[in-house]
């Protein structure tokens, strides 16, 4: 029998077990040090059963009192930080500080943040009209059962994305983790069903190619999907769920662009452009993917970038050292080498990286490369990856239209020191954030999408709490 600790399913409040488990691994190491239920389509139609039976009295519950259960909810994130981060890092390999901050720590702490700031939020009733003819009003109510799908790069703060904004709407949930890293989530929800009325807050948990996300995106029972992952899976997602008709939130790939114009300070914008690219390893879906640099300052910028790679410490998240940890699995891992690979034959140069580092865990050197454009894979596709194309412009113009000729659409930027310019072309970019002198950088009250093949629908905000409601008009004649 394993040693490894086990981490239940959490249905109508209480731990599941499955007739078999699967293991997780932690990327530093290559080793299992969990293992987890590994649930089936039987589990989730229990979990959506349970959600259904709590939702009448969940939905009814005073707005104030739903309000205050979210607020505590972001105090046992709160008072449980220490434990939330050591399986953070331990699933997903990322530092317990980082490079710039984003790290466990971020994790753990943003979705404290979001949680707080989620449970402030109201959609009161809107009057559209209200004279001696008749009182218009506009009602926002919740939907029923929400399933929630989450991917491995940030599966706490994602789960919290979705879970709250639902909760705080009258919902309730079903969440499936990725079964690469379950743990955190696993727990979180554990924690959470201390406080929520049993049913509220259901967990599903599968192992690799299980039926359970199927499951829940053809269910009858669930009335909406949020989805954070990738655009091939939404797609699929998106197919499973048009035969019940099912509202959607995707929240899909990008491969956003920054644009540096000549006028910046090159010494001053490097490291934030370093940051903004390599953060989390490249694997956070609105990391810099494409860098375009004009002509004038384009070697000056490359050799700082270069300077900032070899000098970054790659290691075990749990060394107060390491600034990026390990690639969260095999799988991505094989896919940066091979994107790599496809670079070098398309004539890429590498400056910097471009392999695996010595270890058992999936470490691979922050990579940099020089001299390709788009029609490479490594300019076209997302590599999700701590690779980064730095691409040579002369013209601004031009480069706006290189830019938007791909078929992702979540973030963007513009660096530059006159931020007139900067704004206007920033409106230019066909993406559904953009920065100028930042990149990546999301907050709870502004809404947060893709657009083109990046997804449907935002998160954050009221934009993102509505999302979680259908509309109910109620027309009251006067006389
Ligand atoms: P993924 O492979 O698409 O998996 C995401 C989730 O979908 C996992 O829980 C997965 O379960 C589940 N899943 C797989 N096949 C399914 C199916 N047929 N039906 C229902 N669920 C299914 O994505 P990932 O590799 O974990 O995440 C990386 C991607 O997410 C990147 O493309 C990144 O850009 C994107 N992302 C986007 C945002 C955003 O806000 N736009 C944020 C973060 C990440 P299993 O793991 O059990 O297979």
């Amino acid at each position: 029998m394993s040693e490894l600790p086990l981490y239940s399913m959490i249905i109508d409040g209480k731990p599941v077990l499955a007739a078999t488990t699967f293991d997780v691994i932690n990327p530093a190491s290559g080793a299992a040090f969990a293992r987890v239920a590994a649930g089936d389509a039987t589990h989730v139609d229990a979990a959506v059963a349970a959600a259904r039976a709590a939702f009448p009295g969940w939905a009814a519950l005073p707005d104030g009192e739903r309000s205050r259960l979210i607020g505590a909810l972001a105090e046992v994130l709160q008072a449980n930080m220490p434990e939330l981060m050591r399986l953070v890092t331990l699933e997903t390999g990322k530092p317990q500080d980082g490079l710039n901050h984003v790290g466990a720590g971020m994790e753990v702490g943003g979705a404290i943040a979001w949680t707080q700031a989620t449970s402030q939020l109201a959609l009161p009733v809107e009057v559209v009209q209200d004279n001696a003819e008749a009182r218009v009003e506009v009602h926002r109510k919740p939907l029923g059962v929400v399933g929630s799908i989450t991917p491995w790069n940030w599966p706490l703060m994602i789960a919290i994305w979705h879970i709250m904004p639902a909760l705080r709407a009258g919902n309730t949930v079903v969440l499936k983790p990725s079964e690469l890293t379950p743990v955190t989530t696993a727990r979180f929800v554990e924690l959470a069903n201390a406080v929520l009325p049993p049913g509220v807050l259901n967990l599903v948990t599968g192992a690799a190619g299980s039926a359970v996300g199927p499951a829940m995106t053809t269910h009858p029972g669930i009335e909406k999907i949020v989805f954070t992952g990738s655009t091939a899976t939404g797609r699929k997602i998106m197919g499973n769920a048009a035969a019940t008709l099912k509202r959607l939130t995707l929240e899909l790939g990008g491969n956003d662009a920054g644009i540096v114009l000549p006028d910046v300070d090159v010494k001053a914008v490097a490291p934030k452009l370093f940051a903004a690219a390599f953060h989390n390893n490249g694997q956070t879906c609105a990391c810099l993917k494409r860098l375009y640099v004009h002509a004038d300052m384009y070697d000056e910028l490359c050799a700082e970038l270069v300077a900032l790679a070899r000098a970054v410490k790659v290691g075990d998240g749990f060394d107060p050292a390491s600034e990026l940890g390990p690639i969260q699995n095999r799988m991505q891992l094989e896919k940066v080498e091979a994107i790599a690979a496809d670079a070098h034959r398309a004539g890429g140069q590498f400056l910097c990286g471009g392999e695996r580092l010595p270890g058992p865990g999936y470490f691979y050197a922050p990579t940099i490369v020089v001299g390709l454009d788009e029609g490479s894979r490594l300019v076209d596709e997302e590599p999700f990856g701590p690779i980064l194309p730095v691409i040579k412009y002369s013209d601004v113009d031009e480069v706006i239209v290189r830019a938007n000729r791909n078929s992702n659409g979540l973030g963007g930027s513009i660096w530059a020191r006159d931020l007139v310019r900067a704004a206007a072309l920033a409106s230019r970019l066909e993406c559904g954030t953009v920065w100028v002198n930042e990149h990546g950088a999301v907050q709870p009250d502004a809404p947060f999408g893709g657009i083109k093949q990046s997804g449907i629908g935002v998160e954050f905000g009221l934009h993102g709490l509505a999302e979680f409601t259908s509309i109910q008009t109620i027309k009251v004649m006067q006389d």
